[in-house]
């Protein structure tokens, strides 16, 4: 295990992120896409991929002269032009990372690179070499790590190592591992390759997560892995990625809050920018993320059951594990709906004004109901209108 406790939050949402369909940004919402990353806390903020355009490397040239607090890295494959122009993107940055990476499995050594493993172990070498001559800090992605054999990627790991990467990364790119054969990876680099994080009671090279949610175990994978011994947890807002997405950094950074108990972990995020942060990634893009994804979906803290809202309303901590406040959500949302109990709806029509006595709480409530049946949700003129028809109910002030 690493001697020190303190996660490194890398967001790829401008690179993993913005690479997958519907979810390209323009250049100046990059920008205040950035501005907001660095306001949530994160530590590296991955800016994009400079040789795949020169959008992209125009870009991360922006943001890393104009946005200050994390480190700007972008991602380069192990090929000379792709680290020079990585190189030439982040130059303007106070702090630099330079993220090379290369498959190490025999199926994508075979069927995409159509290298030998003995070729993939040079260029990894030769790559973040050329890399350092550019940055003091170099990460080393092992590219479908979880794919590989362990004996070739302790060789690839070790190489990438003595060639001076100061972080290397074991990305779960097809979103494939289960938590705990996740963390046996972790736990057998550790044991097997000199200089990683813990060996010696240095902090040399740290070990970083990247997972992917194909079977919905990113968030999952990546604590597994911090819990392993990994430092860094690369992650984007809203879980956004390729296919079915990153890890989402909002939920590892609830998850490290809420259950400090078990992953008794620091890190830097300011957790009341979470929501500002997600809200904003959701104008940018085409699609915001689903009413009941975790910590920032719309239902995250909307209570409508009408067992759940009385004891909301009698102590928060009968149904919520956080505070929407403690992640920016402004407040509670108590949906009033068919299955909402006559306590919520005489708190709301308090709210507005009137206060009711028992027996025209009564008449109100049986017309909500009854509302309630044709229509999905019952807004606060929907309630002033229920107190009309009915004159005989004295409404007091
Ligand atoms: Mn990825």
């Amino acid at each position: 295990m690493s001697s020190h406790n303190q996660i490194v939050f890398f967001d790829t949402t401008l690179r993993d992120g913005e690479q997958s369909p519907g979810c390209t940004m323009h250049h100046d919402e990059k920008l205040r896409m950035a501005h907001q990353l660095a306001s949530l806390g994160v530590d590296v903020l991955e800016a994009g991929f400079a040789i795949a355009s020169q959008g992209d490397s125009d870009s991360i040239r922006m943001i890393a002269r104009e946005v200050r607090g994390p480190r700007i890295a972008s991602l380069a494959r192990c090929k000379r032009e792709d680290i020079e122009a990585a190189a030439r993107s982040i130059e303007p940055a106070e702090k630099a990372r330079i993220h090379t990476f290369l498959a190490s499995s025999d199926l994508h050594l075979e069927a995409k690179l159509k290298i030998t493993r003995a070729e993939a172990l040079d260029q990894a070498a030769e790559s973040v070499r050329l890399a350092r001559t550019f940055a003091d800090d170099v990460e080393f992605s092992a590219e479908d790590a979880t794919r590989t054999d362990p004996d070739f990627l302790i060789k690839i790991v070790t190489v990438a190592v003595q060639a001076g990467a100061t972080t290397i990364n074991i990305p779960d790119t097809v979103g494939y591992t289960t938590p705990d054969e996740y963390a046996a990876t972790f736990r057998m680099l550790i044991e097997k390759v000199p200089g990683l994080a813990g060996v010696d009671g240095k902090d040399d090279v740290i070990l970083s997560t990247h997972c992917h949610n194909d079977l919905g175990m990113a968030v999952a994978n990546t604590l597994a892995g911090i819990h392993a011994g990994a430092r860094q947890a690369e992650c984007t807002i809203n879980g956004i990625g390729e296919r079915a997405g990153n890890a989402a950094l909002e939920e590892i950074a609830a998850a490290l809050m809420v259950r400090r108990d078990k992953l008794p972990y620091t890190n830097n995020i300011k957790l009341n920018q979470l929501y500002p942060t997600s809200q904003m990634l959701a104008e940018f893009i085409s699609f915001g993320c689903s009413p009941n994804k975790a910590v920032v979906g719309a239902n995250a803290f909307a209570h409508e059951s009408g067992i759940h809202q009385h004891g909301m309303m009698a102590n928060p901590l009968t149904y919520e594990i956080m505070t929407p406040e403690s992640v920016g959500v402004p407040s509670t949302n108590m949906v009033l709906g068919k299955h909402s109990g006559r306590r919520l709806l005489e708190q709301r029509l308090t709210e507005l004004g009137h206060k009711l006595t028992r027996s025209q709480l009564d008449e109100v409530y049986h017309r909500f109901t009854e509302l309630a049946d044709r229509k999905k949700s019952i807004y606060d003129q929907d309630l002033l209108g229920l107190l009309q028809p009915d004159k005989s109910a004295v409404i007091t002030h």
